[in-house]
């Protein structure tokens, strides 16, 4: 045997009595262990193991996918439109050092790799994730959405000032025809200081005449690009939180009547997951403000609609996940988390205003509840989690370059003190775009997927197949927030996150979860 990897750049093909493809399927079974953990008056724990064995039918082919974003416009928006353009048509660009040209880099399906196995050299053969399971290209998915301010895309991406100007400039002829669709406005729930550039808005105030003409404009964005399906993502400016009560969002139908009744406390945003759940596209939630209020939840999972969100996870938070689950995971006892952000961007500007700043400092601050809460042997429960402080600032002359300087504080052996400091800086939008590309690909993926659960003979009847649950909690690597269904816990741990993703592709395709144990090695 020798050591070292390879990565394989053709498909994979699963030979296992578990899975086969049949009528346009990938049809898979899939023996589900996991454990029944049962704790005694004494506080001793009984676990008794269990299984289940699901079955998987996937259609095999992705669809023709339509991405539209709310606030295609913003930092965000330009860019992802700007990457995927350069993409399809292998535009280069050239910056004092060198010519570089266009990547996915940072995205999961495009650019990183999970483990298959060994091959007969002993060596570890990896595949790109996208090779696991047809997944839809993000040079074909269409762009379009909407945006309160009219600037057309290639000016948006100027404005945005993301990418380098050699780049833009060969970009515009391509982008300066693409123009944001009238928004779906409402100015009590955005900062004051946004309303300069709410110039194309949909002229009613009325929230049912918004709630069908953006409907009618995902229709319409379907119909015109020949479309399967359409996923939505919101990248506009984080809201403030819309009240909740009974009688107005708190079910279905009371949401339904209040925007029929244009109640003011239905958000834009709240309109834009209506209109998408009600044409059948899954809705993502990339800001804190609280889109999904009951009767929204209700709604999609009425209609078998995925939603995920909320608050995209890109950066200091991302690396907040990983250093908290290492740090309390090896048992280390982090005292104090004191993290600064500061850029100049647009959202940070709108988040100068104190009450858009409230769901933001709230998705940024709960991040870690569950790896603290997975230590009991540290933390005791009530009162002893770490100080944990966050500090956004707003630097107009960084523009869209973020900076983060976190302090971890932590105690070691014999209570010593173990204290980390980090420096991250990088661009905004490069964090968050090949996210938000993740995000309509697996959404388009997930949505093709049916599971049944063998009775206890091991069959499975063809109508007992539905939808997995509308809370598409496996979206939770990319959220500050995730969405779970009812019941599920959140899991905030990126390792965590990553491996639930990793298995259930590989469940879909027939494989057993990675355990990562290697005793073929160990134990020859
Ligand atoms: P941005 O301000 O550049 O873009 C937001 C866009 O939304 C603007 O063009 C604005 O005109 C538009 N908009 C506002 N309200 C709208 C409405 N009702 N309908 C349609 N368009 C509307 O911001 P950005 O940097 O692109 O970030 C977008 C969102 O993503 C923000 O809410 C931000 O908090 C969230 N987010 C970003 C990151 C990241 O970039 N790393 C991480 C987490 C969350």
């Amino acid at each position: 045997r020798v050591a070292g990897a390879i990565t394989a750049s053709g498909l994979l093909t699963v030979k296992s009595p578990n899975v086969r493809v049949e009528d346009g399927f990938i049809r898979s079974r899939f023996r589900y262990v996991t454990v029944n953990a049962v704790l005694d008056e004494e506080g001793n724990v009984v676990a008794i193991p269990t299984e289940r064995f699901y079955r998987f039918k996937t259609k095999f082919q992705p669809r023709k996918l339509g991405l539209l974003q709310v606030g295609w416009g913003g930092n965000n928006g330009s860019t992802v439109t700007a990457a995927v353009v350069a993409n399809q048509q292998g535009v280069s660009w050239e910056t004092r050092d060198r010519v570089h040209l266009p990547n996915y880099n940072g995205s999961l399906t495009q650019a990183a790799t999970l483990r298959v196995g060994f091959d007969d050299h002993g060596r570890d053969v990896f595949v790109p994730i996208k090779s696991v399971i047809p997944m839809a290209e993000p040079n074909n998915i269409v762009l379009g959405g909407w945006d309160i301010s009219g600037f057309n895309l290639a000016d948006a991406m100027d404005r945005a000032g993301v990418l380098e100007p050699d780049l833009r400039r060969k970009l515009r002829p391509h982008m300066e025809t693409m123009k944001p669709l009238p928004a779906a406005f409402d100015r009590q729930f955005i900062a004051k200081n946004q309303v300069p550039r709410a110039d194309n808005i949909i002229e009613s105030q009325d929230k049912q005449v918004q709630l069908d003409q953006l409907r009618r404009d995902i229709r319409d964005f379907k119909e015109q690009n020949g479309l399967e399906f359409v996923v939505v993502v919101w990248t506009g400016n984080s809201e403030r939180y819309a009240v909740e009560s009974e009688g107005v969002n708190d079910t279905a139908d009371n949401l339904l009547s209040s925007i029929k009744s244009s109640h003011q406390e239905v958000s834009p945003s709240t309109l834009y997951c209506v209109a998408s759940i009600l044409e059948g596209c899954p809705y993502v939630n990339g800001s804190p403000q609280n889109t999904f209020v009951p009767g929204a939840v209700e709604l999609a999972k009425k209609h078998n609609v995925i939603i995920s969100g909320d608050d995209f996870k890109s950066g200091q938070t991302k690396m907040k996940s990983v250093l908290a689950d290492y740090l309390i995971g090896c048992g280390v006892k982090i005292k104090t988390m004191v993290t600064y952000n500061h850029l100049g961007n647009n959202d940070m500007y709108q988040l100068t205003d104190e009450v858009m700043w409230k769901p933001k400092s709230a998705s940024k601050s709960r991040v870690i509840e569950d790896i603290v809460d997975s230590n009991g042997t540290l933390y005791k429960a009530g009162g002893d989690s770490p100080d944990h402080v966050v500090v956004v600032k707003y630097v107009p002359f960084l523009g869209d370059s973020k900076r983060d300087v976190s302090e971890y504080t932590s105690e070691t052996f014999m209570d010593c003190h173990y204290t980390t400091i980090m420096h991250n800086e990088c661009l905004d939008s490069a964090l968050c775009s090949p996210l938000i590309l993740d995000l309509a690909i697996f959404a388009e993926l997930f949505s093709r997927v049916l599971y049944a659960v063998e009775d206890e003979n091991g069959k499975v009847k063809e109508e007992s197949f539905s939808s997995m649950e509308s809370a598409m909690s496996v979206l939770g690597f990319y959220m500050k927030i995730p969405r779970t269904p009812p019941g599920e816990p959140i899991v905030n741990a990126l390792g965590r996150q990553k491996s639930c993703i990793e298995n259930l592709l590989r469940a879909l395709v027939g494989l057993e979860p990675e355990n990562n144990m290697l005793l073929e090695t160990k134990c020859p």
